[in-house]
């Protein structure tokens, strides 16, 4: 048996080759900025009080990165202090789309509360929307090698049945090579998570979601963002007003009495 020097016995590090990036701060137009406020302001003065509440952030298809709107879903329960999003209620409001807006997050408001950050129920909704958004908004990140140890190189035609006992994979040409690398393409895809109060502050995350097309290997991870205001031209007019004031009056459920064990704990 030949040794091999140490640097051979070091295992090389795969292959990767970045194809594209993932958004790395949030863009949003200051009309989506402003329609979110404004939604937290229609809660308190149609309801009376301040209750969370939360919505999407679209998008159009053509550019998913960039949150031009906030959509109101009808809000399950709204509570001074909890919210919660379920895979139905993200598909419903989806198919109600039109055919060129996207969903690339959610939003959703703390009201009054002086909680400025996400909460581990926040988190569990977060997982809910990032599955929900890149199973529709994915695209490829990167090619990146699957190490293979004792791969079998067979030629098509020329080999037995039994050699596929052999090797943990089998790769088949139509001619003898003798080194082959595999290489995957991993799906990325990311949802936006903001968070916001009644005194004006907020906070945001991406959330990633990266999969690998052959290993089926899939990796989550999350980092904090800044915002990024965008000047599309559109602002909040009087007569958007008047209409998000029906849509609060309509889709906030206010729910001043909510079983106690599933009140967010703080
Ligand atoms: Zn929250």
């Amino acid at each position: 048996m030949r040794f091999k020097s140490l640097s051979d016995l070091k295992r090389q590090k795969p292959k990767e080759v970045t194809l594209a990036i993932l958004p790395q701060e949030i863009s949003l137009t200051h009309y989506a900025k402003e329609k979110a406020f404004k939604i937290s302001e229609l809660v308190r003065q149609i309801h009376d009080e301040s209750y969370e509440w939360y919505g999407f952030t679209l998008a159009d298809k053509e550019n998913p990165d960039l949150i031009t709107d906030i959509g109101l879903p009808r809000n399950a329960q709204n509570l001074q202090e909890y919210v919660n999003i379920g895979p139905e209620g993200i598909a419903e409001y989806y198919d109600a789309l039109s055919e060129d807006t996207i969903i690339n997050g959610w939003i959703h408001s703390h009201g009054a509360l002086h909680y400025r950050h996400f909460s581990h129920t926040d988190e569990e909704n977060q997982a809910t929307v990032l599955d929900f958004v890149t199973a529709r908004l994915r695209k490829a990140v990167a090619k990146k090698e699957i190490p293979i140890q004792d791969l079998q190189l067979l030629v098509k035609d020329e080999f037995a049945e039994k050699e596929l006992e052999k090797g943990s994979v089998s790769l088949i040409t139509d001619a003898v090579v003798s080194e082959a690398i595999l290489m995957e393409t991993i799906y990325g895809g990311f949802s936006y998570s903001i968070v916001i109060g009644d005194e004006g502050w907020h906070e945001q995350e991406i959330h990633y979601q990266e999969r690998g097309v052959i290993s089926g290997r899939t990796h989550v991870s999350m980092k904090s963002a800044e915002v990024m205001l965008i000047d599309n031209g559109r602002s909040l007019t009087q007569a958007d007003i008047i209409a998000l004031g029906k849509e609060v009056e309509e889709k906030i459920q206010p729910n001043t009495n909510p079983p106690t064990e599933i009140i967010e704990r703080m």
